[in-house]
C-alpha cells in the first residue's frame, strides 16, 4: 500500500495538481460489491412469483461460467441456464468502450496454450484465431514491441534485459534459468494444473511449503534483478508479494510456459474477446443482472433463487467466486483463502506523452520497475498500423499486494474516483511527466476480491472444491478452486464441473 500512503500525503501530488487545471472526466465503475454485499447480509430476498425447472443452473456468466455453458452446448445439451449478477456477463474478463478504443477492465492477454491445453486450443481454432494448419493469427499475437521497463529514469526494451546486471548476477539468473528448464521438463507444471502431477500429488510438492522468497534465499540468489522479477510475476499474476505467495505458484510462472512461446494473444479489450465468443454460442441462455441468493435442497434435487424466479434443477454448477458460496450454497464450507484486492483504471489520452530520444518507443506491456503498481498496457497496440492515431487508452493496473488483504481492501474502497484517478496519474507521472496535459478521462474499477492468493499450502488446501465426492450436486467451478486466477484454470473448472453435471443429469 505504499502508493496509497503516498498519495495521503505527497507534496509532488499537491505541485502537480497546481500546475494541471485541465478538468479531469471520468467515473468509478459498478463493481457490483453493493451487491454482493446485499446477499452477504441476506438483503436480498424477493417474492417468488415464478419457478422453472431446468436440469442445471450454472451460476456466475465469468470466463468459468461461460465455459461450462459452451461445454454443454457443445455436447449437445440445450437445458441450462446462466445467471450473472451483473449487467453484462464476463466477471474478471469483461472490457469496455468509448469513442477512441475498446479496452480491457481486467483479464487482457492469453499465453500461447501448450499442445496438451486441448479446450483452449479448441476454442481459438473455433475463433479463428489457431488456424487449421497450426498457425496463430499474426493480428491476435501480441505485436512488437511487447514490453519496455521504466528504471533508472528512462524507459528501456524488456524487462530483465532492462536491468543492468554485473557478472554474478548474469550467474545467477543463468542458475535461475536452468532450474526453471528442469522444473519445466518434469512435467509437473502445467496450465492448467490438473494436466500436472503436483494437483494430485501435493505430498511431492515441497516448494509449496514456502513462499517464493523464503526460496530464493535458500537457494542463495541475491540477484535484486532476479529477485524483483520474481517478485513482479507474483504481484502480475496472482496479486501478492514473492514474501506472501507460495514458491511453487511462483516458479509455475516461469516453468509452466514454454521459454521461447511467440505469444501473447491479446485484443483491444483483452480477454472480454473470449467471453464475447463464448456468449454468442450460448445466446440467451445467458441472463444477466440475475443475482443468485440461495441454493438449497429440495427433495432430491436443489433450488436456486434469483430474483422472482426459482429454478428448480438437479445440479448447479458454481462459477461465482467460491468465498461467496457460503453465504448462498446451502451447507457450503469457508473457504480457507484469502484474495488479493486490485485496481484497474482506464486513461483515455487524447494525445500520446512527449517520447525522449534515449527512450524505448512505447509497447503494449509498460511497466514501471519501482512502483507499487504494474504499469499499463496500451489498448490500440493491436490496431493495424497505417492510419496513425495519437489517441488511445492505457489501461493501468494495480495490485494492492503490500498489506494483509482484508486492511488493503479496506483502504481501496475507502478511496473515491479522485483519490484512485489520481493514484494512476501521480504514479505514471514519474515515467510521464507531461501526462495530465494528454488525458482526458480516467474512469477506474476497485475489485475488492480479484483473485485468490496462492499463499504456502494452497496446492492441498483446495481439493475438497475441485475434487467433490461422485454424489454431489454442488460442482465448484470457479478460477479461484486453482488457486491460480488464469483463463486456462477457469476454462478447465467450467468444463471440469460441466461434465460432472451432465454426468449428473444422465447426459453423457
Ligand atoms: C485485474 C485483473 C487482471 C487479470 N488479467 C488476466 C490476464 O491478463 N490473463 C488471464 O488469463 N487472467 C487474468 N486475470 C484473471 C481472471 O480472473 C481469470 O482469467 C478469469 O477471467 C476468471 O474467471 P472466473 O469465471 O473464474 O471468475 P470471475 O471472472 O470472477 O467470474 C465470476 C462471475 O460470477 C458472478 N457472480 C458473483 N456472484 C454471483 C451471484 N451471487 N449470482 C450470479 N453471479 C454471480 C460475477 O459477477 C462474475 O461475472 C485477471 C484478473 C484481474 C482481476
Amino acid at each position: 500500500m505504499a502508493g496509497v500512503a503516498a498519495l495521503a500525503g505527497a507534496p509532488a501530488l499537491v505541485r502537480l495538481t497546481r500546475k494541471a487545471p485541465r478538468p479531469l472526466a471520468g467515473a468509478l465503475l459498478d463493481d457490483s460489491s453493493a451487491a454482493g454485499h446485499g446477499l452477504r447480509d441476506g438483503r436480498a430476498d424477493v417474492a417468488v412469483r415464478r419457478v422453472v425447472r431446468t436440469p442445471v443452473v450454472i451460476v456466475g456468466g465469468g470466463v468459468a461460467g461461460l465455459s461450462a455453458a459452451w461445454w454443454m452446448q457443445r455436447q449437445g445439451m440445450r437445458d441450462f441456464v446462466v445467471l450473472e449478477l451483473a449487467r453484462n456477463a464476463g466477471g474478471n474478463a469483461r472490457g469496455g468502450e468509448n469513442a477512441v478504443s475498446a479496452y480491457p477492465w481486467g483479464a487482457h492477454y492469453v499465453p500461447v496454450p501448450h499442445p496438451r491445453a486441448e479446450h483452449v486450443r479448441l476454442l481459438f481454432a473455433e475463433m479463428g484465431i489457431l488456424g487449421a494448419d497450426g498457425t496463430w493469427s499474426e493480428t491476435d499475437l501480441c505485436h512488437a514491441p511487447k514490453e519496455r521497463t521504466f528504471i533508472h529514469g528512462r524507459w528501456r526494451e524488456g524487462q530483465l534485459e532492462a536491468f543492468a546486471m554485473d557478472a554474478t548476477e548474469q550467474g545467477e539468473l543463468r542458475r535461475f534459468e536452468e532450474t526453471v528448464e528442469a522444473l519445466r521438463a518434469s512435467g509437473a507444471f502445467t496450465v492448467p494444473l490438473a494436466l500436472g502431477a503436483a494437483e494430485h500429488d501435493v505430498a511431492a510438492s515441497p516448494l509449496d511449503g514456502l513462499t517464493a522468497d523464503a526460496w530464493l534465499a535458500r537457494e542463495g540468489y541475491r540477484s535484486p534483478a532476479l529477485r524483483w522479477l520474481v517478485d513482479y510475476a507474483c504481484r502480475d499474476d496472482f496479486g501478492t508479494r514473492a514474501r506472501d505467495a507460495s514458491a511453487w505458484a511462483a516458479l509455475h510462472y516461469f516453468a509452466a510456459r514454454d521459454h521461447d512461446e511467440d505469444g501473447p494473444l491479446t485484443w483491444a479489450d483483452g480477454n472480454a474477446r473470449l467471453v464475447r465468443h463464448l456468449a454468442s454460442r450460448v445466446g440467451d441462455r445467458v441472463v444477466t443482472g440475475a443475482p443468485v441468493r440461495r441454493v438449497e435442497r429440495r427433495g432430491g434435487g436443489l433450488r436456486v433463487l434469483a430474483g422472482d424466479t426459482a429454478w428448480e434443477c438437479d445440479a448447479v454448477v458454481w462459477a461465482a467466486p467460491t468465498f461467496l458460496a457460503p453465504h448462498v450454497v446451502e451447507g457450503a464450507p469457508a473457504v480457507p483463502w484469502r484474495y488479493a484486492p486490485w485496481m484497474v483504471a482506464n486513461l483515455t489520452l487524447d494525445r500520446r506523452p512527449a517520447a525522449r530520444a534515449q527512450d524505448a518507443p512505447e509497447a503494449w506491456d509498460n511497466v514501471i520497475a519501482d512502483s507499487p503498481a504494474l504499469g499499463y498496457v496500451v489498448a490500440t497496440h493491436q490496431a493495424l498500423r497505417g492510419v496513425p492515431d495519437e489517441r488511445t487508452v492505457w489501461t493501468y493496473y494495480w495490485p494492492l499486494a503490500d498489506a494483509a488483504p482484508a486492511d488493503a481492501r479496506r483502504r481501496l474502497l475507502a478511496l473515491d474516483w479522485r483519490a484512485c484517478a489520481e493514484h494512476a496519474l501521480t504514479d505514471l507521472e514519474r515515467a510521464h511527466p507531461d501526462l495530465r496535459a494528454c488525458v482526458s478521462r480516467v474512469d477506474v474499477l476497485r475489485y475488492g476480491h480479484a483473485m485468490p492468493r496462492p499463499e504456502p499450502g494452497f496446492l492441498a488446501a483446495r481439493r475438497a472444491w475441485w475434487d467433490p465426492p461422485r454424489d454431489a450436486r454442488v460442482l465448484y467451478a470457479n478460477s479461484d478452486v486453482s488457486g491460480l486466477s488464469l483463463f486456462e484454470e477457469a476454462q478447465w473448472r467450467g468444463i471440469a464441473a460441466a461434465e460432472r453435471a451432465l454426468a449428473l443429469v444422465g447426459r453423457v
